[in-house]
């Protein structure tokens, strides 16, 4: 007899025994509106019929076709359709089954192509948990907490946080680049340093946009010393901000763009993407892994990325995103409680903060537990979990989310009374 790891902590009481659309079932058959979306990765709803369709389809024809040993027909579909949707130039893609292995695999390509030792990351990141992405998250103490020394040659800058440093955008960017110039000028030189690697919106940090000064800030410090710009669009792509992809809101080009989360409505399947130019210029034998690319994953995915165009999911995101943000705006105007409310599309967070405008971490969980007893299921994020994050699936529709920001409303009284 075993139980599960008492190290896995889950936010709800919930026992999830079905998915629809925007809703969990629990076994007595309550319906919970969730806007978690399994931290974004339900974009098209909890068992969309199209995606449960291509998967049952190819469960009956073809499991698992490992990528190293032979190839599968919707592999080659799949990456010539997210082709379709790429930025320019990023014409060659890697599959694998979590984020952090995508996210590792692009560092690889980085550091091999350049034949550079270092990266850089910014304050508040987050890019995964296994040794070499962990080294490269800077999102919360816990996440690292007992393991360090970590992988070595990476190097943290500023992230722009205006909310936080009480500053402007834009003095809050100048000073982000002129701490990256510090940061190359003193620990980690330009000819060492192989990638940056930036979220467009920061996710686990605290749901903080980049700007766009920032971002062509560093697509020029990377033009200038030959470094490779990785952006992580692993919870921000596939229309999550109400653009296809994240960094689209700041007009930037990446030399490599990871994704996975949305891609494939639950499955486990993520991607990196870079010119072939970029990707030759790795080494023969360093991608692979036993079921990246699974077959499964990879049908979830080509139904996933059609029914994000032919529902209009991208321009649903900016739309009801635009709702959700003004909604928690209005509230915030009635009461102290909420400091900011930050985001981009369906990725809206509410920052809580106590009397003193301080972080109030407490006050975000007991809110937490306040939604779940209304039904509503949300989600924390930021160092000190003070972040109440909004990420409901992409078709979330006017009545759902009007329901979600009455509840937080509610759940926020009711959580600040008890305070
Ligand atoms: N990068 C970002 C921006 C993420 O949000 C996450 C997960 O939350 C990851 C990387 C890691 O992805 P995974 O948990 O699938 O390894």
């Amino acid at each position: 007899m075993a139980s599960l790891s008492p190290l896995l902590r889950q936010s709800s009481p919930v026992h999830a025994v079905r998915g629809e659309g925007v809703h969990l079932i629990d076994e007595a058959g309550r319906r919970y509106l969730d806007f978690t979306a399994g931290i974004g990765v339900t974009s098209t709803g909890h068992c969309h019929p199209r995606v449960v369709e291509a998967a049952r389809r190819q469960v009956g024809q073809l499991i698992h076709g490992q990528y190293t040993t032979v190839l599968h027909p919707r592999l080659e579909e799949l990456a010539a359709r997210l082709g379709d949707r790429l930025p320019p130039g990023l014409d060659a893609v890697f599959f694998a089954s979590a984020g952090t292995e995508s996210v590792e695999a692009a560092v690889r390509l980085a550091k091999q192509a350049t034949g550079r030792t270092n990266i850089v990351v910014f304050q508040g990141s987050f890019h995964g948990r296994t040794a070499g992405s962990l080294a490269m998250t800077t999102s919360k103490a816990a996440i690292r907490a007992g393991v360090q020394p970590l992988m070595g040659g990476v190097f943290v800058a500023p992230f722009p946080h205006p909310y936080r440093w009480g500053w402007d955008a834009d003095t809050a960017t100048e000073f982000c680049l002129r701490e990256l110039d510090e940061v190359l000028a003193t620990q980690t030189a330009p000819d060492e340093t192989a990638a940056l690697v930036v979220e467009p919106v920061q996710g686990e940090g605290g749901y903080v946009p980049a700007t766009a000064g920032f971002l062509r800030g560093l697509r020029d410090v990377c033009d200038r010393h030959g470094i490779v710009l990785i952006v992580d669009e692993i919870q921000t792509g596939v229309g999550r901000t109400g653009r296809f992809w994240g960094h689209e809101h700041f007009d930037v080009r990446p030399d490599v763009l990871v994704t996975a989360k949305g891609l494939a409505s639950g499955f486990p399947l993520s991607a990196f993407a870079a010119s072939s130019e970029l990707m030759s210029r790795g080494r023969l034998g360093s991608q692979g892994g036993t079921y990246g690319g699974n077959a499964v994953a990879c049908a979830a995915a080509i139904a996933t990325l059609e029914v994000v165009d032919d529902e209009g999911l991208v321009d649903r995101a900016a739309e009801r995103g635009a709702q959700l943000a003004a909604g928690l705006r209005a509230l915030a105007a009635g009461q102290g409680a909420v400091g900011d409310v930050r985001g981009l599309g369906l990725m809206v967070g509410a920052e809580l903060v106590d009397g003193d405008g301080r972080p109030d971490g407490a006050l975000a969980a007991r809110v937490l537990a306040e939604a779940a007893d209304r039904n509503l299921l949300l989600l924390a994020c930021g160092p000190h979990g003070q972040v109440v994050r909004f990420i409901p699936p992409l078709i979330v529709d006017e009545a759902q989310v009007t329901e979600a920001v009455d509840i937080f409303g509610e759940s926020l009284a009711k959580a600040v009374a008890a305070a």
